[in-house]
């Protein structure tokens, strides 16, 4: 047991009951938060309130961010890549969250804008780290025909003996080439500033079609440069929340691509694809943490600040008690997604299973955490002068992001009963 000698004040840290972090992590998060603080919340705001025409343009504050961002090498891909797994699963998620308190949006363009580099380091080959591997990309795996299909790969959650739809984006393989048709949807998130994408789509590999005999797809994972002849780019989607981060569809005619860029196919397509998802679904837990903690903060202000029923809000007991509940997500949250990262860098891991179950539950907490929070503010939470109602249409957007929570906590179900059927 405890031996308490008096009850002290709790002592709580900037990521609230997180303890034993060493003297370089809190550095490093002390650099991550000032930059979240001082870079990414002015722009982040001021990217908010402009079109997505104005944010993805020549002028837009969003290079200034992207510049900083460099330029504080906390992104810094090939020092996470030099990093041993115990320390990627310590140090990634502290600067997601911290990033994520600065500005959601902003954090994903940053993510996004790393895949194509980061599959690059990934494979090794030096010829595709030189080509690819400091150029700013995207994620393309949906398309407008294809959007859950493509998170539910393997078609766990298809209706039985039915076929996926037929795709609106398709690769044949001629000799040598990779030649691509089509279109991505409009969510490639940094599609607009984008100037490679790693590309996820169906391929028929030697002329006898893309559909598989179980009604799935031959796919492959490719590396694709933007300034091939055939590639253009639609207009920059408006959306909600994380107004921040510029998507739009990607198109593409007669595409030649070598098939040295391909880096999956055939039957290592879906393990890549899985790969990625369960790469961005673990960070997205950590970015959103940080969104919910912002929320909670701003509440946590607030009520020692408004003054109604004869006092602050906080000395009313049933606020203390909304307030606690807010904490309580933070905290159960950034658990989760700290559990997730020790599993997927562990010997046990990675598994889609563990990142869908961070992603889900933190996104969807920290959509009531800024719901809850928004009600805390009274009026003043709906207006564009308070932070809470930008901060509760970027959790919303995370909702269907990267995987819609729905389709992904089926998939998780499905596993888990194969796990079960396999071990009874
Ligand atoms: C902010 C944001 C960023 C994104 N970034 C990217 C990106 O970088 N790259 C990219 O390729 N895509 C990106 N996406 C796309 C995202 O992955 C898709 O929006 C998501 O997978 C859902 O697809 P959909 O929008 O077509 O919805 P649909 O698949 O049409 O789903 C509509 C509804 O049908 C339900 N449903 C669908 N299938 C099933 C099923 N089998 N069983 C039960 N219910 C089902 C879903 O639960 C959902 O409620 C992004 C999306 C957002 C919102």
């Amino acid at each position: 047991m405890f031996t308490v000698e008096q009850i002290p004040m709790p002592n709580l840290g900037l990521t609230g009951l997180a303890v034993n972090l060493s003297e370089e992590e809190l550095a490093i998060q002390d650099v991550a938060h000032r930059f979240a603080r001082d870079v990414m919340r002015p722009i982040g705001e001021q990217l908010d309130k402009m079109t997505p025409e104005q944010v993805a343009a020549p002028e837009s504050p969003l290079w200034s961010f992207l510049q900083q961002l460099r330029d504080s090498g906390l992104i810094d891909l090939e020092a996470i890549a030099a990093m041993d797994n115990a320390q990627k699963a310590r140090l990634v998620p502290i600067i997601f969250e911290e990033l994520g308190w600065g500005d959601s949006g902003l954090t994903i363009c940053a993510l996004a804008g790393a895949f194509p580099a980061f599959a690059a380091y990934n494979t090794g080959n030096p010829e595709l780290i030189e080509r690819f591997g400091h150029l700013r990309g995207c994620w393309i795996g949906t398309q407008p025909d294809r959007g859950s299909d493509m998170v539910d790969y393997d078609k766990s959650e298809a209706v039985v003996g039915s076929r996926h739809n037929k795709p609106n984006l398709h690769a044949r393989v001629e000799g040598n080439e990779l030649i691509v048709n089509g279109q991505s949807s409009a969510w490639v998130s940094g599609a607009p500033i984008a100037e490679c994408g790693l590309l996820n789509c169906p391929c028929d590999y030697d002329g006898n079609g893309i559909y598989r005999e179980d009604g799935g797809l031959n796919s492959l994972v490719a590396l694709v440069p933007f300034d091939l002849p055939g590639v253009s780019k639609g207009k920059a989607l408006d959306k909600i929340g994380q107004r921040a981060l510029p998507q739009g569809e990607i198109y593409f005619d007669e595409v030649r691509i070598p098939l040295d860029y391909v880096i999956a196919d055939k039957e290592l397509a879906y393990p890549s694809f899985y790969g990625a998802l369960t790469f961005a679904n673990m960070e997205m837990a950590a970015t959103f943490t940080g969104v919910a903690r912002a929320a909670f903060e701003h509440a946590l202000d607030y009520v020692h600040e408004r003054k109604q029923g004869g006092g602050l809000l906080i000395e009313h007991q049933s606020v203390r008690l909304r307030l606690f509940d807010l904490w309580r997500k933070v905290e159960s949250s950034r658990a989760m997604s700290q559990r997730v990262f020790d599993y997927n860098y562990g010997p046990k891991g990675p598994h889609l299973l563990a990142s869908l179950t961070s992603k889900t539950f933190v996104t969807q907490s920290c959509f009531e955490v800024c719901n809850d929070a928004m009600q805390l503010f009274g009026g003043n939470g709906l207006t564009r002068e308070y932070p809470l109602e930008k901060l509760l249409r970027d959790a919303r957007a995370a909702l269907v992001e990267d995987g819609e929570n729905t389709v992904l906590s089926l998939k998780g179900g499905s596993w888990l009963s194969h796990w079960y059927k396999a071990n009874h």
